[in-house]
């Protein structure tokens, strides 16, 4: 049941939370399948509903610093420079985890990510629900992450006590995902927090190795796809469907930002409307090489896989 967010609805669903059961939580990257990190019954029921492997850990949500610091067993300096700076945002940083934090969310892991999400709604619930919130892309493992509240597929709301509409997320791709258990901070997944930022905050080079072993399901070559086959071209005949840089010359074809922070915030949602199209292949036109663009590739080439 999707509902507008009231001060009646948001208490309601926070008391849902609490209680173990799972809600569709709009955030400023993707609609997230929101419970309570601290219940094991309700972490698993997340597993179960997206169809995603338990070894794929979960990012844990919180809306203070006080809850965040409970979360991790300790939240060092540089941590909080980070979170002065980018919190609430789209950065969610992996610290060592705290005795609280079953493993069942960190698939096993000593450490756990978290982040601050930008959104009123999803701060507001965390905050009454008086627990960390662990919420992975409320879609089926593999498939396309929503934007918007309408776009949670059939399958996954039906096991959500209830969605909160906040809107179309702003943001519109996951979360720039940082490593900070090691010397030197590692992104092991690009997001609308570039490097740069990061690296012009903590004054430290940063670990530009790709992980060894798979940490991160983020990481996956195959991830976040539509059910439509994709190709990145060059450019698009006029009788090829998909997202166009150009002016568009054909039917079935969205004109895409040129910018890429905005060109992110409408990309799952073009790729939806695209599949509901039905066309045989979606062929994306190939956005600039340049670092604004490292996001967007790295869900291209996820998409693509
Ligand atoms: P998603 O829930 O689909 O947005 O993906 C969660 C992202 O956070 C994935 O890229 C995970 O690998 C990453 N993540 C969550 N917990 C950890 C952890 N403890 N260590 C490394 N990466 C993590
Ligand atoms: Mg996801």
């Amino acid at each position: 049941m999707i509902v507008k967010p009231t001060a009646e609805t948001i208490a309601e669903a926070a008391q849902f939370l609490h209680d173990g059961k799972l809600i569709g939580m709009p955030t400023e990257t993707v609609y997230g399948i929101a419970a309570n990190a601290l219940n094991e019954g309700a972490v698993r029921a997340t597993f179960e509903a997206k169809g995603r492997p338990s070894q794929n850990p979960l990012i844990v949500h919180v809306a203070s610093l006080e809850q965040a610091a409970q979360v991790a067993r300790e939240f060092p300096a540089r941590a909080i420079a980070l979170a002065d700076e980018f919190w609430p945002g789209p950065l969610t940083m992996v610290l060592h985890k705290s005795a609280s934090v079953p493993l069942t969310v960190t698939a096993g892991l000593e450490t756990v990510a978290i982040r601050m999400p930008d959104h009123p709604v999803a701060l507001q619930l965390i905050q009454e629900s008086r627990v960390p919130v662990s919420a992975p892309s409320a879609n089926r493992f593999m498939s396309l992450s929503p934007t918007s509240a309408q776009m949670i597929a059939p399958e996954i709301a039906s096991r959500l006590a209830m969605v909160l509409d906040g809107g179309s997320c702003h943001v519109g791709i996951e979360s720039t995902v940082l490593d900070l258990t090691e010397d030197s901070p590692r992104i092991l997944r690009p997001g609308a927090i570039s490097k740069e930022q990061i690296a012009a905050v903590l004054k430290v080079g940063m670990n530009d190795e790709p992980q060894a072993e798979r940490r991160s399901p983020g990481m996956y070559p195959k991830h976040y796809a539509p059910a439509t086959p994709v190709e990145i071209v060059s450019r698009l005949e006029p009788e090829q469907a998909g997202l166009i840089l150009d002016t568009s010359n054909g039917p079935n074809q969205i004109e895409m930002p040129l910018v890429a922070g905005e060109y992110a915030r409408v990309l799952y949602r073009s790729l939806f409307d695209m599949d509901q199209m039905r066309v045989k292949t979606i062929y994306v036109q190939s956005p600039p090489q340049t670092s604004e663009w490292n996001a967007v590739w790295d869900r291209l080439q996820k998409i693509v896989g």
